[in-house]
């Protein structure tokens, strides 16, 4: 057994990044950014209007010339023909370039217009204008050749645009794993059955499988074996085609926990075999190197919030690392506890939890009521899991802890 901070280090040195890739722009969103994105233009890329109204030289309307003669119209998508001398103005549209020596636009709303002989003329309703005024300069957003978003950001929905508009169609990035499912025991049936006497029904498969898919991979669902050597190794031999393999139940003492043994007879190195955490301590990590790629085999615990716990700690850093995310580790949050809390033993406990909200503006966190590795239900509720201390039985309200998010 090894302490829980050793169990990271391990998975820090033996899981390496995947191949760079590219993808399109808009299958992009949850990419880890592998290179920065530069811009190839100036935003706004020329000088422009922010109104509906008229381009005129402020100095003008300062001087006292508010009627002025229309010159053109320029509308979004144009480019000005003429540049504004003394006692003119041109209209303009919203996001149309700002013609030459106009510093300001008047709002349409603060003008009237009028047809006379020699043409169009505006009559400004304003006594004065600050020079800039509904203009935006080339550029004042960001320039040309400015990095707009750093390598290893995670692209979000909301980065889409951005990338859009400098022209970032294809985005370097790491190849997403594959992960496969596969929860082994004999008194599993299928969440669609009625359980029989003796059974129980497979909760770590669709949950698993849904885990995985909310880091956007693509997961094969194996099903679930039964503990005999022959099912298991070959269902085990498809899992290993995949990049990671989530295996459950079978990796403790038990004289059906077969799993280990199988494991590394098909030639899959252990690199880890029980950590010091409550629950979830039985828990395996092992990689199979084999045509030049890298295989890991996660052997979580039977019970389901084992099996949770055992993804949100180490699964999850796994595919961070894969992915190339900088984070490189759960991001924990730091707080206190909200109410006063024992545990017991000499592991650390990761025990279900839940933000609090209050006037304050520290942190809290509240343990829920949970009674241990197979109670799935206290799971509705929480929002990550308070880790503490070994060998420490009472944790007041108020004293500091670390909150692991599930998300
Ligand atoms: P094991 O790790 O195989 O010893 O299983 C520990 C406990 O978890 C036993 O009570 C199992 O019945 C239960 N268990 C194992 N696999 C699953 C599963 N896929 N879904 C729900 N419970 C399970
Ligand atoms: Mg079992």
């Amino acid at each position: 057994m090894i302490p829980v901070e050793q169990a990271f280090q391990l998975l820090d040195e033996n899981v390496t990044p995947l191949p760079l890739t590219n993808v399109p722009l808009a299958s992009s969103v949850g990419s880890v950014l592998a290179s920065e994105i530069l811009s190839d233009v100036n935003s706004p890329p020329h000088d422009k209007s922010m109104m509906d109204g008229f381009a005129v030289r402020s100095d003008d309307v300062n001087n006292g010339r508010k009627n002025l003669s229309i010159i053109e119209t320029i509308i979004a998508g144009d480019w000005p023909q003429h540049p504004i001398e003394s006692g003119q103005a041109s209209r303009i549209m919203t996001g149309a370039p700002l013609p030459n020596n106009a510093d300001a636009v008047v709002m349409v709303e603060q003008t009237e217009t009028e047809a006379t002989d020699t043409g169009q003329r505006v009559q400004l309703l304003i006594d004065s204008i600050s020079p800039e005024k509904n203009i935006l300069r080339q550029g004042v957003n960001f320039k040309t050749g400015q990095t707009v978003l750093p390598q290893g950001h995670i692209v979000r929905a909301t980065d889409i645009g951005l990338m859009a508009e400098v022209g970032a169609a294809s985005i370097s990035t790491r190849e997403k794993p594959t992960v496969a499912v596969l929860p082994t025991g004999n008194e599993l049936v299928s969440h669609q059955m009625k359980p029989l006497r003796g059974q129980i029904r497979n909760s770590n498969g669709p949950m698993l499988v849904a885990l995985a898919q909310q880091f956007g991979l693509g997961v094969t669902d194996l099903g679930s074996s039964v503990d005999d050597p022959d099912q298991l190794a070959n269902l085990i031999k498809a899992g290993l085609t995949h990049d990671i393999l989530l295996l459950s139940g079978g990796v403790s003492a038990g004289t059906m926990d077969l799993v280990p043994g199988i494991l590394k007879d098909l030639g899959v190195v252990e690199i880890f075999h029980k950590v010091a955490i409550k629950p979830g301590k039985p828990i395996w990590f092992g990689v199979n190197n084999s045509e030049g790629r890298k295989r890991y085999v996660f052997g979580l615990p039977g019970n389901p919030v084992s099996s949770l716990v055992g993804f949100h700690l180490f699964v999850r850093r796994a595919i961070e690392k894969m992915l190339g995310s900088q984070i490189g580790q759960i991001p924990s949050e730091h707080g206190v506890l909200h109410t006063a809390h024992e545990t017991r033993g000499n592991r650390p406990t990761f025990w279900p939890g839940k933000r609090v909200v209050d006037e304050q503006t520290i942190r809290k966190f509240e343990p829920l009521v949970w009674r241990g590795s197979s109670d799935l239900f206290a799971l509705a509720e929480a929002e990550g899991l308070i880790r503490f201390q070994e060998n420490t039985t009472a944790h007041p309200a108020g004293e500091k802890v670390e909150f692991f998010p599930f998300a």
